[in-house]
């Protein structure tokens, strides 16, 4: 039997275990460590509450761990718990599937005021990451800037929009229900630094904001007219999804706002330059007006040095997120990546890889794409590492199961029949609202729930 650790129970490292456990060619035992007691990762934390079918794919993940010679080592940190050294005395092969834990830099002046938020932390805080349920945002202002036009940017957009009964009724954690409930917020606008054809939200994503209830949604005529580049590169393929993107979006220029209580505008071609300061906090912000041009065949902004001023009380930097370095793996500093090849990490040294590490999803490739994107890149690693068991590229484990030394170390480690049970503790929380779950959003609560039900 070879045995496999992953680290990360986020869903590229599900479909990783999937691909590894349902091939008879090799045989495998996978051990999953996280380091939070809970698993799924982005499934859990990053997934927007109101979007409760693409959770659905825990369910999915839920077989794979029913799958024999899968076990889940859950509230174990790598490097506290037990280091990487250790690890290569107990497994064959080693795959970090950490995803990308935090987020890139605007660079701007006032980036770090009070008031200046990244996406990323506001996103965890209303999921109920228990690193970040202590937050606070302080949404008694009643103007917004997102900065950014990615899904992410979309859904925090779209639960800022929200009514309270539509949020009651998701699973969003409970002090954010409470925060949002009290929130003064009317405006919203989610800045674009370059046009409507490449912007980065999906089709779908961009269309249910025209849709909501409580909220209605504008675009400027002008901003979302193509400029001439971005109309020849359209003319030139065949494009359909950008082409249905443009239509929602002239739509959006035309509709007549309808008086609903909250209002988002789409903004295009414009780049912050600077987050104002007034009394101490965020004022507003300073945004150039870009133009697009073509640069290493790509359409890039280019600042036309004409600006404008938006008063807004609070801001949320979305520009994307980024991997952090995994102590004793190489790290590419410039794209927040492990260097791999296929999956396989290589040693910047000789450009060879390093025997038996390997890397799937976002810490692989970046943070890029959807939940599915995961599953063929996984099936990349899966590959690789297949290979070289059958090639005998491995490590030699000294050492028998690790699970005597991991309970001894973290006496609350929590195995997959623990998180069920923590799993059922919140899901019969949620019965009696109708809610998908209440969430435990401090690990100490998680720990007791699962103690009260064992
Ligand atoms: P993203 O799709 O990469 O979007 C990042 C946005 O930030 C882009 O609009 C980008 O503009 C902009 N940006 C980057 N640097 C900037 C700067 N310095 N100034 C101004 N704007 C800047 O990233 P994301 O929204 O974080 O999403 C990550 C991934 O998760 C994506 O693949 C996304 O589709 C996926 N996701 C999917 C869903 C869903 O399916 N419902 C929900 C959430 C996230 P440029 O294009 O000009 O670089």
């Amino acid at each position: 039997m070879h045995r496999i650790a992953i680290i990360g129970a986020g869903p590229s490292g599900f479909f990783l275990a999937d691909r590894l456990l349902s091939q008879d060619t090799v045989p495998v035992a996978v051990d999953m460590f996280e380091r939070l007691p809970t698993p799924y990762g982005l499934v859990r934390y990053g997934v927007a509450p109101d979007h409760e079918k693409i959770r659905n794919v825990t369910r999915t993940f839920d077989k794979v761990a029913a799958r024999p010679g899968f076990r889940f080592f859950g509230n174990i940190e790598i490097g506290k718990h037990v280091t990487l050294e250790e690890l290569q005395h107990y497994y064959h092969l080693i795959a970090f599937t950490t995803g990308a834990q935090t987020d890139r830099r605007m660079g701007i002046p006032g980036e770090d005021l009070p008031g200046s938020h990244t996406a990323t932390e506001f996103v965890a805080w209303y999921n109920g990451h228990p690193d970040y349920r202590d937050r606070e945002f302080d949404l008694s202002g009643e103007r917004v800037a997102v900065v950014g036009v990615g899904n992410v940017a979309v859904d925090v957009a779209r639960i800022l929009a929200r009514s309270h009964d539509e949020l009651a009724a998701t699973d969003l954690a409970d002090h954010a229900l409470d925060a949002l409930r009290a929130s003064g917020v009317r405006e919203v606008h989610l800045l674009g630094r370059r046009g409507p054809a490449q912007a980065a939200f999906t089709n779908p994503e961009v269309k249910e904001l025209g849709e909501l209830i409580g909220a209605d949604v504008s675009a400027l005529a002008h901003e979302v007219e193509l400029d001439e580049l971005s109309a020849s590169a359209l003319a030139g393929d065949d494009d359909a999804t950008t082409r249905k993107k443009l239509e929602i979006l002239t739509d959006y220029a035309r509709r007549e706002a309808a008086g609903k209580a909250r209002r988002l505008h789409l903004r295009f071609l414009v780049s912050p330059v600077e987050i104002l300061e007034r009394n101490g906090r965020v004022g507003g912000i300073k945004l150039v007006r870009n133009r697009l041009v073509l640069s290493n065949g790509e359409l890039k902004a280019e600042p036309t040095g004409q600006f404008e001023e938006l008063p807004v009380d609070l801001v949320f930097r979305s520009v994307g997120y980024r991997g952090v370095p995994i102590p004793g793996l190489p790290f590419d500093e410039r794209r927040g990546v492990v260097p791999n090849e296929a999956g396989r990490v290589l040693d910047p040294a000789h450009g060879s890889p390093l025997t038996a590490h390997y890397v799937s999803g976002w810490i692989k490739r970046g943070p890029s794409g959807v939940i599915g994107t995961n599953k063929p890149d996984a099936a990349e690693t899966a590959t690789a590492m297949l290979e070289d068991v059958v090639a005998g590229r491995m490590l030699s484990p000294d050492r028998g199961d690790i699970e005597p030394l991991l309970r001894d170390r973290q006496p609350d480690l929590v195995d997959w029949a623990a998180w069920q049970r923590l799993n059922a503790a919140e899901t019969a929380a949620g019965q009696p609202a109708g809610r998908p779950r209440v969430k435990h959003t401090r690990i100490a609560e998680m720990l007791e729930a699962i103690k009260a039900k064992g």
